[in-house]
């Protein structure tokens, strides 16, 4: 797309900007999260979308591992998590995960992807040993695990600095970061669906800290609680900033909210495709220095994540063996999709599908 032809004066000039390589500007990406010429807008985020990955469309194979649901926030926003002594809590003994990694690894799979609740009872001994023993089990397995929140909550509970947490998961293990615990930085949003998680700034600080150390992370964002387009937009700024610093992000993950079982009350029951094209499609494209935008089929329901295939996404997730947290929350998609079905999906779209890991690492098999 040397030159784009639209008809909407507004996509136009973006798409300009877009072709000569200019950052779009947040009101370009107001408009975006707002107009209802889901095609045209579409047609920007495709040609960046093939730009960098050309007819490639990615997905993993791996297992969800939700190490405990015991968490002091108890954050309005989350289904998932208990307090100690509830009849649905529980943490598994390092006996237990090893079992069930040993389980999904005779399934096949790559990678696994850990995040449980701030548990003041787990010590970062536990946290090592986890790790270890997943390597053991597999030295080739790719580990991504904990958010930023956890990160922060580690730190606190053993009295040393988030480096040094790092450090030690690092030595243990450690690949990459998957990106949770971002929910919308915007302070008057998030202190109410998530009071006291740490703050924007300081989740973007862990990032920071933890791309300075050569990890790579994911970047989420929750939408379709309460949250405004302007949160939006700050949000998708400040991750750019940051990655205009560090250049540590990998991906994008929006995270459509599911209000089952939660204090905070869904925008809608489930979002429309448009809400979902719009969101897709501006993240792409005004997220021009961040590599991959990742749809969850697992949120969004295998049908809208493949349609978000031609709107700006390459990723399209993992099997996500055994995954607990959104489906806590009231998600209806099956909680394991297999590998020939994810490759389906990518096939019928008219792309190829390339099997991977967090790194984004090729694993040929
Ligand atoms: S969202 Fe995370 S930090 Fe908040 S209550 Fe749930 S598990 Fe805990």
């Amino acid at each position: 797309m040397n030159t784009l032809t639209l008809k909407d004066k507004t996509l136009h000039a973006i798409a300009e900007k877009v072709v000569r390589q200019i950052p779009v500007s947040e009101q370009d990406a107001l408009y975006m999260l707002q107009t209802d010429n889901i095609l045209e807008l579409g047609a920007i985020a495709h040609y960046l979308r093939t730009k960098l990955h050309e007819n490639k469309a990615f997905y993993g194979v791996n297992m969800n591992l939700n190490y405990s649901n015991v968490c002091e926030l108890r954050c309005p926003l989350c289904a998932f998590s208990c307090d100690e002594g509830d009849k649905q809590a529980y943490t598994l003994s390092i006996e237990n995960i090893e079992k069930k990694v040993r389980d999904a690894v005779s399934f096949g799979i790559d990678e696994v992807h850990i995040v449980g609740g701030l548990n003041p009872k787990l010590k970062l001994d536990y946290f090592e040993d986890m790790l270890r023993i997943i390597k053991q089990i597999k030295p080739e397995l790719f580990i991504v695990a904990f958010t930023a929140a956890e990160y922060d909550y580690f730190a606190q509970l053993n009295h040393i600095s988030v480096e040094e947490v790092l450090k030690c998961l690092i030595d243990a293990g450690l690949g990459a970061l998957p990106g949770g615990g971002a929910e919308i930085f915007a302070p008057e949003t998030r202190n109410v669906i998530a009071p006291k998680k740490i703050s924007g700034s300081r989740w973007l600080e862990v990032m920071q800290i933890a791309h300075s150390m050569g990890l790579k992370t994911n970047a989420t964002m929750l939408y379709n609680h309460i949250e405004t387009p302007e949160n939006i937009v700050n949000h998708l700024s400040r991750i750019r900033a940051l990655q205009s610093e560090t250049g540590g992000f990998k991906t994008f993950v929006p995270l459509s909210y599911h209000d089952g079982n939660t204090q905070i009350r869904a925008k809608r029951k489930t979002t429309t495709g448009f809400d979902d094209i719009r969101l897709y499609s501006t993240a792409r494209i005004f997220l021009h220095n961040v590599p991959h935008i990742k749809a969850l089929w697992m949120y969004l329901g295998e049908k809208m994540a493949q349609v978000l295939l031609r709107f700006g996404v390459d990723d399209i997730g993992a099997t996500y063996y055994n995954e607990k947290v959104v489906h806590a929350a009231g998600a209806k998609t099956p909680n394991y999709g297999s590998e020939s079905y994810l490759k389906n999906l990518i096939e019928t779209a008219d792309l190829t599908p390339v099997r991977t890991v967090s790194s984004y690492e090729n694993r040929l098999h």
